[in-house]
């Protein structure tokens, strides 16, 4: 039996985290062979690591870390030809399988029977050597290549952006400025697509060097690190996007925004932080103003479509400066250890 490298860790338990020998076949016992080249890290990882989140596989103690991935094919099946750029897909419909499952829409699965890559019951990414379902792979063209790594953090802003069009056209809607809360990769490619839509964008983050305040302006978007509340009732956005999952962000997005508007909730925060807030008038402006907030997470196959379209029509340039650091498969470690400038940080598996 072939073993390659992997990076594991056992969920629930903190630092626990390994670069280790497994079997080849990381994924399902048939499918297109892979040769992993990339793997991003992203909040949910280190969620994971810190043993916070994640789930291993029935019947084993470890989970392969990873679900960030673009691979290239280095045993063609299922139509894949040899040396093709491709993005594995997250999750899996769950087997029952529910409504939304059952039409490819496991991104909103309705009974939580889903499975996800390198986070729920799924081995990830994060090995050498992958074996994926051709079902479940998305081509990337070569001029994308190895920014590919890219698609799925784009697949999950993809879909944030479909829902905001469907809630907005419940009525008559003509949409100009985008308010999106923070510039991390997920910030930073809402804000691609939002000028992509030719609107208004405006970023707000904390940061005010690094490469952050640049790669907004060069979009064409606007760029804050103060005074969120007067930015939304000075000039109030028709659509919020809330990347941070920050407390007291996602309090003001709810409070101070206007009438009408869409909010999306993308950041995923931690349970246990409470906050004095006053329901009544919450409850109050929602409903007088017509406001909708909505969650929204992960993406099906028609949003990694999406994803690889936006990246298409963006300046690879642009693309390629998201990509802050990048470290080898056996530096794992340094990845996750945080520094002030990091924006995408990617682990290259292939050596
Ligand atoms: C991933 C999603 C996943 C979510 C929850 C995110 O980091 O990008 O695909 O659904 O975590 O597990």
């Amino acid at each position: 039996m072939v073993r390659v490298q992997a990076l594991t860790v056992v969920p629930g338990v903190a630092q626990s985290a390994r670069l280790e020998s497994v079997a080849y076949a990381v994924g399902d016992a048939e499918g297109v062979q892979l040769s992993t080249l990339s793997v991003g890290i992203c909040g949910t990882d280190a969620e994971i690591i810190a043993g916070k989140y994640g789930w291993a596989p029935p019947g084993k103690g470890r989970l392969v870390l990873g679900h960030e991935c673009v691979a290239q094919v280095h045993k063609g099946a299922q139509g894949y030809l040899q040396g093709e750029f491709v993005v594995p897909i997250v999750r899996r419909p769950d087997p029952l399988p529910c409504a939304s499952c059952a039409v490819g829409e496991w991104d909103m699965c309705r009974n939580g029977g889903y499975t996800e890559h390198g986070i729920k019951l799924l081995d990830g990414f994060c090995a050498e050597q992958l074996t994926v379902n051709g079902n479940f792979l998305v081509r990337v063209p070569p001029e994308i290549g190895m920014l590919g790594v890219l698609v799925e953090p784009a697949s999950v802003v993809a879909k944030a952006w479909e829902h905001i069009d469907r809630i907005g056209n419940r009525t008559h809607w003509e949409p100009r400025r985008v308010l999106i809360t923070g510039a991390g990769p997920i910030g930073l490619l809402a804000a691609l697509l939002g000028t992509q839509r030719n609107l208004e964008v405006c970023v707000f983050d904390r940061a005010d060097t690094g490469a952050k305040p640049a790669l907004t302006r060069q979009l064409g978007a606007e760029y804050f690190c103060n005074g969120l509340e007067k930015l939304l009732t000075r000039e109030p956005p028709d659509i919020v996007i809330e990347c941070t999952g920050a407390d007291e962000l996602v309090l003001d997005v709810m409070r101070f925004n206007a009438p009408g508007a869409v909010t999306c909730l993308l950041g995923v925060s931690a349970a246990g932080r409470s906050k004095a807030v006053d329901v009544g008038a919450l409850n109050r402006t929602l409903v007088l103003e017509n406001d909708v907030i909505f969650g929204s997470v992960n993406a099906n196959r028609r949003h990694y479509d999406q994803a690889v379209a936006a990246l298409g029509q963006a300046d690879p340039e642009w693309l390629h400066k998201l990509i802050t650091r990048r470290v080898s498969l056996g530096q794992w470690h340094a990845g996750f250890e945080r520094q002030s400038d990091d924006i995408k940080v990617v682990i290259d598996v292939a050596s």
